[in-house]
């Protein structure tokens, strides 16, 4: 590796930027704001999109495709959620060289222009429910941008459907969140909290907002993914009605959810370390990397063994392209070529050399723990299968642990303060709170931390306790940190 990344500890921040761009996952463009997504990058995006479609088909949804522009009118139908989305916008107000009569928004989010649809397609509860997802990229004019977290274009899937009964849209809201949340764990062994926004931190234009929350290593928690109820605002907005069996006229109800390519800068911050990314098996475009180790007079011995400890590898892990790789290159050494597959983040590295020749071993080393071991070589690939499941269930083992040690409940608002601002402070906690925005609004000014989720049962939690911030009732038990 000719650099060095920056080590956490000494600017996360740039340790972050700097593992993106070396790991060539991204790079930036020449538009403030918007990045190129390389290779490497989109190889990552590719596994998380085949899952999670995966996952959406098995519940029952289907992919459609929308335009990238919008009616400018469309968005102002919706009075929270355009005042939400104005300030993000681009706009097109010229075509062809000359001005549109009416100005077209690029789409930050697709609301609007499928219910627009949906009026056409929707009459009778005949045509209900209506399971639509897409595929797409969306704009949002962004102001601090950093790659895959927050940028201006960014790559996502948005989930839009449409219900008879206010009941069977929170349901789906919420199944749509627990796949989400399933996701998180078992592909990006990324331990998430679920629960619903408070109103301040709702999407513009829902009735209730619920999330996953997964804290980074540096203790600030990211928003990983949205599901929303929308209610009727929507249907109300676009004016899409469905005859009930009882023959009445009624809105039609409606949820929406998506996540993003931020899901990348999730994965690089829960996992990453010093030497570079690290990578979940179920998520890692390659599971596996083969280094022979040789001299000019062993060479073509060396490499015979290592390929056919490649073939039963590829047996084993699937021989997709990529999925194991044997770097026969000769011009780097084996040294650098280590260093070189731990910053892309390969989950298993495997060294053979002429001494693993002589005794049919190899040697196998992990990249989330480093452990080496040495191992037959007709028990390699078993091996190596086994460790896809053991990395995998470290990941999330270690995530959860350090999400559990950075977990705190504040007893009172000098204590809550004192857990974000001592150096190295952070961390998800939980507050009795009195439902006040005001008092949302002045605790993030004093402290930058923000409800993060309002946990599942937590109003039962907090009856008969008292608000921290005032001394009055509490009404949620709400859950803080400061966040990306
Ligand atoms: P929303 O439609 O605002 O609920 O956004 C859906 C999801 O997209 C959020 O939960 C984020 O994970 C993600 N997201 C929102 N804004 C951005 C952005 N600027 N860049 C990348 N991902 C984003």
């Amino acid at each position: 590796m000719a650099e060095r990344i920056t080590p956490r500890n000494t600017n996360y921040s740039d340790w972050y930027i700097d593992i993106v761009t070396q790991a060539k996952l991204a790079d930036y463009s020449p538009v403030k704001g918007s990045m190129v997504i390389r290779p490497r990058g989109y190889a990552l995006w590719e596994k998380i999109q085949s899952n999670l479609d995966r996952m959406f088909k098995e519940t029952g949804h289907v992919n459609a495709y929308f335009p990238l522009l919008i009616p400018q009118s469309y968005l102002q139908k919706e009075a929270e959620h355009v005042e939400g989305f104005a300030p993000e916008l681009a706009v097109v107000t010229h075509g062809g060289g000359s001005e549109l009569e009416e100005p077209l928004v690029i789409r930050p989010t697709s609301e609007t222009i499928i219910w627009s649809m949906y009026k056409k397609w929707i009459q009778s509860y005949r045509d209900l429910p209506l399971l639509i997802n897409q595929w797409a990229n969306v704009l949002r004019w962004e102001k601090r941008t950093r790659l895959f977290l927050r940028t201006s274009e960014f790559l996502w899937q948005e989930g839009h459907t449409a219900h008879a009964s206010s009941q069977e849209a929170e349901e789906e809201t919420l199944r749509m969140l627990e796949v989400y949340k399933t996701f998180a764990e078992d592909y990006l062994a990324l331990p998430v909290l679920t629960g619903v926004k408070s109103q301040s931190e709702k999407f513009a234009g829902a009735v209730n907002t619920y999330a996953i929350e997964a804290l980074m290593q540096d203790k600030k928690a990211l928003q990983a993914g949205t599901s929303h109820f929308l209610g009727q605002n929507f249907a109300k907005a676009f004016d899409v009605t469905y005859q009930t069996p009882e023959g009445t006229l009624d809105y039609v109800w409606a949820s929406s959810w998506g996540v993003s390519t931020r899901l990348i800068g999730a994965l690089i911050m829960a996992h990453s370390d010093d030497n570079g990314l690290v990578l979940p098996p179920r998520i890692a475009p390659t599971k596996a990397v083969i280094v022979p180790i040789f001299r000019n007079k062993n060479k073509d011995q060396v490499l015979t063994y290592a390929r056919s400890v490649f073939a039963a590898l590829q047996e084993t892990l699937g021989n997709e392209l990529n999925t194991v790789i044997i770097d026969e290159d000769d011009s780097n050494s084996p040294g650098w070529k280590f260093a070189e597959w731990e910053m892309v983040g390969v989950p298993v590295r495997i060294e053979i050399g002429p001494r693993d020749m002589e005794n049919q071993k190899v040697v196998i080393v992990r990249r989330d723990t480093g452990e080496k071991e040495i191992v037959p070589a007709a028990e390699a690939a078993g091996r190596v299968q086994q460790l896809m499941e053991e990395i995998q269930s470290n990941l999330l083992q270690r995530a959860r642990t350090f999400r559990d040690q950075n977990t705190f409940q504040a007893s009172t608002y000098d204590e809550f303060k004192a857990y974000f601002n001592s150096d190295g402070g952070g961390g998800f906690v939980t507050a009795y709170w009195n439902g006040d925005p005001a008092v949302e609004a002045r605790v993030k000014e004093e402290t930058k931390a923000t409800i993060r989720v309002l946990p599942f049962g937590n109003e039962e939690t907090a009856q008969g306790n008292t608000c921290i911030f005032t001394g009055e009732p509490a009404k949620y038990a709400a859950v803080f940190a400061k966040a990306y």
